[in-house]
């Protein structure tokens, strides 16, 4: 509960609660792909709660231990109830607490619960995961599936791997970067390659049926790759970059990045990397941006906190991006999870910028009086049509988005409650901004056609 109850706050819930939604940023790839669970806290600290845990000072070898599904739950317990009794505060640890409720019917967390919860285990098959979908009402659901496993974008371009109907997929720009994360702290994204290297570069050139010898030749490749993906239906290009690099890409002279990626062209041994290949990276990224506008493709990107521990937040800060943004006037941004801690600055972006949207993807977990002050702040400051008001921002474990799309939901209704008790809002108003918030202005955004949802005058 993030309101006092009150009667505005217990109806705009009851109606934020009752709307659909297009959840604007997962990396799942659907129900055969779902993530197996076979032991209850494997099961239950999966996603993002086990940063928490790390952050409460576990070690990597214990946390190894609590995942590991063959190690009985009796010989885990003495070592996470403390633990859990440490984080079990945190948003993230919220999400653990809903799905114990929601999915398997438990008040708290013990060890007689967890021997119950694990009876229920096998019951998470393929039907689960629709039912979880559905119930929670999710009608579109945009991913980041194509870079990670267990997306392959060549697959995807080959027309191999398909998702269901309900998935929209995004262009993953990170392989087409020189950078590479391999930082077990930071999460590596599994890239099995990057434009970093002479096998990564040659790579992409194949899936253009092109052998690359120069910068122009490997521009030229990605144009007709990206091509491709949209053909295959892609809605959009995704950039999460900022865990491995600065936001601020200048522009740089293209001789001094050809110069760069020249040498992996001299000597196919080359392994380019941070900061000597900035200036490539920057340059590529700018010909990306140019590349978007002219097939009209929103370019999605991280900004803020990222996930793991041990990362370094400054680089990630959206206030880097205010070149790119002035520059790329007629690319459409979707800059996501609330840019925090750094609220401010995504708020002047928000406003300042047309080219520019707020995405709440995964901000609702991560802090979610962030999220509530922020929203409020959105609407008095920018248009709401600016607003995308949630991803889930998980792998395939549908619970886990649900419980995260609850508490975005609570969050939601928190703040316009906030609003309409202050006066700045009318009631019916509030629910039409929390219905373009979850549902109309992603589905115009991306271009999705869906009928909008019209609540005015009710
Ligand atoms: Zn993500």
């Amino acid at each position: 509960m993030l309101h006092k109850p009150s009667p505005v706050f217990d109806r705009i819930q009851e109606g934020v609660f009752t709307l659909p939604v297009i959840d604007c940023h997962e990396h799942m790839g659907g129900p055969r792909y779902m993530v197996p669970v076979r032991e209850p806290i494997a099961a239950l600290i999966d996603g993002y709660f086990k940063d928490d845990l790390l952050s409460a000072g576990t070690d990597l070898r214990t946390l190894r231990v609590l995942q590991d599904p063959d190690i009985p739950t009796e010989r885990k317990w003495p070592v996470f109830e403390p633990i859990w009794k440490r984080a079990r505060h945190t948003a993230y640890a919220r999400v653990t607490t809903l799905i114990l409720h929601d999915v398997y019917g438990e008040e708290e967390m013990s060890l007689a619960a967890l021997h119950r919860v694990a009876e229920q285990l096998a019951s998470r098959d393929e039907a689960f995961y629709w039912q979880v979908l559905d119930d929670a009402n999710i009608r579109i659901l945009l991913t980041d599936v194509l870079g990670l496993s267990p997306g392959n974008f060549e697959q995807y371009l080959g027309g191999e791997q398909t998702f269901p109907d309900r998935w929209r997929v995004t262009i993953p720009l990170p392989l087409f970067h020189v950078l590479h994360s391999v930082d077990i702290y930071t999460r590596s994204w599994e890239m099995s390659s990057s434009a970093r290297d002479w096998p990564g570069v040659q790579l992409i050139g194949s899936w253009a049926d092109r052998h690359i010898t120069s910068l122009d030749e490997f521009l030229e490749a990605v144009f007709q790759v990206f091509g491709q993906a949209k053909a295959r239906g892609a809605v959009g290009f995704k950039d999460q970059c900022a865990y491995m690099r600065s936001l601020r890409y200048a522009l740089t002279p293209h001789c001094d990045a050809e110069r760069i990626f020249n040498r992996l062209l001299a000597d196919p041994r080359t392994v380019l990397g941070w900061p000597d290949a900035k200036p490539l990276d920057d340059l590529l990224c700018h010909q990306y941006m140019r590349f978007a506008r002219e097939p009209d493709l929103p370019v999605q990107m991280h900004t803020g906190h990222m996930a793991g521990i041990y990362n370094r937040v400054d680089k990630a800060n959206a206030a880097h991006l205010a070149s790119v943004l002035e520059l790329h006037q007629q690319v459409q941004f979707d800059l996501i999870h609330g840019n925090w801690p750094y609220m401010g600055d995504m708020l002047f972006l928000t406003k300042n910028y047309p080219n520019v949207v707020l995405n709440f993807a995964w901000l609702h977990i991560f802090d979610p009086l962030y999220a509530k002050e922020m929203l409020e702040r959105a609407v008095v400051s920018a248009p709401h049509s600016k607003v995308h008001g949630f991803g889930g921002d998980y792998h395939d474990l549908p619970e886990y988005c649900a419980a995260h799309l609850k508490i975005a939901r609570q969050v939601i209704a928190s703040s316009l409650a906030d609003l309409v008790e202050c006066g700045w809002l009318q009631e019916n108003e509030a629910l039409d901004v929390a219905a373009d918030w979850l549902f109309n202005n992603p589905n115009r955004f991306w271009k999705l056609g869906r009928e909008p949802i019209l609540r005015r005058g009710k």
